[in-house]
């Protein structure tokens, strides 16, 4: 299949590069220049990129970079025809999901929430999970290009409910890590070896996929960025203001927020949100912030 795979990041990169393993035609396009993919093309433009293409593959940082690449000046609005599918594998708005979703149906395009979890490693050893939302017969027909890319494929409904339920989820992850962070702090305060708490939790009833992925990464120090904490932090605004526009109140996730506030005010953006626990220690007086 002629795919065009937008937005080379952490997670785009790997995503691109099983595409092209599996034998599809890639064009690839990154808003810095000099990125390249193996057995791919490079385009000029978002536009250019999806000019041959049949579907286009999207997984950039936020709802303001994927209305940039679909209705910019140079953006893909300017090739589509009737018939070509727009995969969106980027966690943005759901309800901008399904505006941007509408004014592509006018020209005969169908629009799929596809946001993934599985994180940088996920992505590299093609085992992502797709969240996706968009119609039944569509989604099947991608088959194909998920399990390239992917292990499982989980289809939540209609346009926007991928994102939806996406969000949702990083909820969890926030509040299950801020748990286990809070909870390792503490520990150590009380002379309790990280180690033996690990062992813990992992032994027990509060054992977690999130502890599993984060906790080696903790232990050893190491906040080199899987998932940045600059786009949990986005994901937690995204959470705020779509619990305001469905008049849900969220009081756990806003002081989850004002510590994610205070870590990207430390300059720890471009770390891993596992980072995070480094102000818990600071407060507590246990040693210094790692860089
Ligand atoms: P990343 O490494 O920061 O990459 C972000 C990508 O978006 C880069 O290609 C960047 O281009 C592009 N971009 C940012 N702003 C743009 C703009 N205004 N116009 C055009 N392109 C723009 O992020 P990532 O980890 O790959 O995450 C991508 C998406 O997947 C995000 O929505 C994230 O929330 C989601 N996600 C990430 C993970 C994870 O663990 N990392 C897991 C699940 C979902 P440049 O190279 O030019 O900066």
């Amino acid at each position: 299949m002629r795919i065009a795979f937008l937005g080379l990041g952490i997670m785009g990169r790997p995503m691109a590069s099983n595409l092209v393993k599996a034998g599809h035609e890639v064009s690839v396009w990154n808003r810095s220049a000099r990125q390249h993919i193996d057995g791919a093309r490079t385009a000029v433009s978002p536009a250019e990129a999806a000019r041959d293409a049949e579907l286009v593959w999207m997984c950039v940082a936020d709802t303001a970079a994927v209305e940039r690449l679909v209705f910019s000046d140079d953006g893909i609005e300017q090739s589509l025809r009737e018939g070509m599918v727009i995969a969106d594998s980027s966690t943005i708005s759901p309800s901008a999901t399904v505006r941007f979703a509408q004014r592509v149906a006018e020209k005969g395009v169908q629009w799929i929430d596809a946001p993934v979890t599985g994180s940088k490693i996920g992505a590299e050893n093609g085992q992502l999970i797709f969240i996706v939302g968009g119609p039944a017969e569509t989604v099947q027909a991608m088959e194909p290009l998920f399990k390239a890319m992917g292990k499982t494929v989980i289809h939540v409904g209609d346009t926007g409910k991928g994102q939806s339920a996406k969000i949702c989820m990083n909820l969890q992850i926030a509040m299950i890590y801020e748990g286990f962070a809070e909870g390792l702090t503490l520990a150590r305060k009380l002379g309790v070896e990280p180690e033996k708490m690990v062992e813990l939790v992992q032994a027990s009833m509060i054992r977690s996929g999130v502890v599993d992925y984060k906790a080696p990464f903790v232990l050893r120090r190491d906040y080199s960025p899987n998932f940045p904490l600059r786009l949990m932090h986005k994901d937690i605004h995204l959470l705020l203001d779509t619990a305001r526009e469905a008049r849900v109140k969220l009081p756990a996730l806003e002081t989850v927020d004002e510590i994610y506030e205070l870590a990207s005010e430390e300059g720890w953006d471009d770390l891993d949100f596992a980072a995070t626990i480094q102000l818990l220690e600071k407060w507590a007086g246990l040693g210094g912030p790692t860089k």
